[in-house]
């Protein structure tokens, strides 16, 4: 498999890696959102959280909160936005689970998602569809 973030984690191609841990390494993105995004990604390839195994999930999540605070520390940022685009639609590049870290500052220019409203019904029309497939 010619996977570029499972070679980053085995060290065959070189990153700027700042944390690593028996499940996880974390690196800066080659390019930034912002200064200090890093993206931390399971040593064990996975296409996307959903069929990641439990323990990398959990591992992601504890390198998570442990690097966040670092980063927007080093950087200056007040705050940090955790993105995970999951498939092509959604923006996803790389197909081997990883969570971006993105520092963020106060009047950096960066812009919210959009929001919609739903049409009458529809909202309990979605609930209901995704409870029937949980429970399914
Ligand atoms: P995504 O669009 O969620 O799949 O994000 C993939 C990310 O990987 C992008 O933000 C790229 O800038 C980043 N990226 C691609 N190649 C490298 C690399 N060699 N080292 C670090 N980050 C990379
Ligand atoms: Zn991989």
């Amino acid at each position: 498999m010619d996977c570029l973030f499972c070679k980053i984690t085995a060290k065959e191609i070189p990153s700027q890696t700042v944390y690593e841990d028996e499940k996880v390494v974390a690196f800066l993105d080659i390019n930034p959102v912002s200064r200090g995004h890093l993206l931390v990604v399971p040593k064990v390839h996975s296409e996307n959280i959903a069929v990641a195994n439990d323990v990398d999930v959990v591992a992601l999540s504890l390198a998570v909160k442990k690097l966040a605070p670092v980063v927007c520390a080093a950087v200056g940022a007040d705050g940090w936005n955790l993105i995970v685009n999951n498939g092509n639609a959604a923006g996803q590049a790389i197909d081997h689970t990883h969570w971006h870290i993105v520092p963020r500052k106060k009047d950096d220019g960066l812009k919210h998602w959009p929001h919609v409203t739903y049409a009458a019904g529809e909202g309990d029309a979605i609930a209901e569809e995704i409870k029937s497939g949980l429970n399914g």
